[in-house]
């Protein structure tokens, strides 16, 4: 029995310490009741025009249910916080003018109008279309300290933010193509 214990602990020890799971539990954000959590974020319109916030149900997924909705790229970009390529991405030389959503779940999170080319071979953007929809995250993988970004109603790894970017803002959202949907401006 002890020694199941042990192996138990261990076990979970390896899971904890596996930086390639997605960080929130898919079972936590599921209350007693079995409602989802919620999360308010800003409807936008194709043109980057805000429509207003609604509460809506985060989008919560088993890993075989992400697998299936999600292409390996996306996949792993996605889900597991990886980085595409530098210049392999579809929408680094991506120009039109529209809204980019989240691949897991459809969410508004930057619009054309501040895209710029920063040159790094990944999209680039001096703010995200509403603040609302996005969440930030320290991430010290790598050695190093980044600022991570993540889709706020599903959880979906989708860069990082750096303080190098051009003005208003000053801010490079540097994003993964593989974690965006392009809805062209109707
Ligand atoms: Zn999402």
């Amino acid at each position: 029995m002890y020694r199941m214990i042990l192996a138990v602990a261990a076990f979970a020890f390896v899971v904890a310490c596996d930086s390639g799971m997605p960080k929130q539990d898919e079972a936590v954000a599921q209350d007693k009741s079995g409602e989802f959590e919620k999360v308010t974020i800003v409807e936008v319109a194709s043109d980057g025009t805000k429509k207003g916030a609604v509460t809506v149900d985060k989008v919560v997924r088993t890993k075989e249910e992400w697998k299936e909705r999600l292409t390996d790229e996306q996949y792993y970009v996605a889900r597991e916080k990886g980085t595409e390529r530098a210049f392999t991405g579809k929408y680094d030389k991506h120009y039109e003018d529209g809204v980019y959503k989240c691949i897991g779940c459809g969410t508004a999170l930057f619009s054309s109008k501040t895209k710029y080319d920063s040159g790094t071979g990944w999209p680039s953007f001096y703010e995200p279309v509403a603040e609302e929809n996005i969440a930030e995250e320290t991430d010290r993988s790598f050695g190093m300290v980044r600022t991570e970004v993540l889709c706020k109603r599903c959880d979906s790894h989708l860069g990082h933010v750096f303080t190098d970017g051009p003005r208003p803002t000053g801010l490079r959202y540097c994003m993964n193509s593989a974690s965006l949907d392009f809805e062209p401006e109707e």
